[in-house]
């Protein structure tokens, strides 16, 4: 399986990154070696200081499609979670400055905590999903897909004529405004409409 992750989808949070709002979706690829699941601790890497947490939706991917049209691409995910796109913003600083990929910044292991899956079916509109990061109870990041520029649809359809979908490939759709660093000792829970879906450790 593949992590695909869409950058700048919130125009808040590509102002706080003093980006240009795109025009048309950007994504780079996390490696299967990025995830960490069921809550187990993240462990500060030795060659950061200062490591950010993107809290965002992820789409589960649930059949193969190449070249989707926006109007089907609903039917290629069933499941929607939560997960912290982490970025190790002086590497990913450097890389920008260099014009060099940012695969070193975005892509080390462990930077893709993800927590537990909702069934599509439970959520009444994909376009207007709540979702926040508190960091040691205190509220960091809120975000809702009505503020998405690439809405899931136009993203999935977007990848596809680049990368073939499989199932169970994972799409992390944007982070929005508030993105931050986190230290040793610090205790991330990410929530889906008030409903905790992921709680870790930074160790
Ligand atoms: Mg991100």
């Amino acid at each position: 399986m593949k992590i695909i992750c869409i950058g700048r989808n919130y125009a808040e949070h590509a102002k706080e990154m003093n980006a240009a709002v795109p025009s048309e979706p950007v994504f780079f690829l996390k490696p299967d070696t990025a995830i960490i699941k069921d809550n187990q601790a993240f462990y500060y890497p030795a060659f950061s200081t200062d490591i950010h947490h993107e809290v965002e939706l992820v789409l589960k991917i649930s059949k193969p499609g190449k070249n989707i049209g926006i109007d089907f691409a609903y039917k290629y995910y069933d499941e929607i979670g939560i997960g912290i796109d982490f970025t190790a913003r002086d590497i990913q600083s450097k890389c920008k400055e260099k014009g060099l990929p940012w695969e070193k910044a975005k892509a080390f292991d462990g930077s893709a905590p993800l927590g537990k899956f909702i069934n599509k079916e439970k959520i009444k509109d994909v376009n207007n999903i709540n979702f926040s990061l508190k960091i040691n109870n205190v509220l960091v990041q809120q975000g809702s897909t009505k503020d998405l520029l690439f809405s899931f649809d136009a993203v999935i359809s977007y990848v596809s004529n680049f990368i073939t979908l499989k199932t169970g490939d994972l799409i992390f759709t944007g982070t929005p405004s508030g993105v931050g660093p986190v230290k040793i000792g610090d205790i991330l829970s990410a929530s889906i409409e008030n409903e905790l879906l992921l709680n870790f450790e930074i160790k």
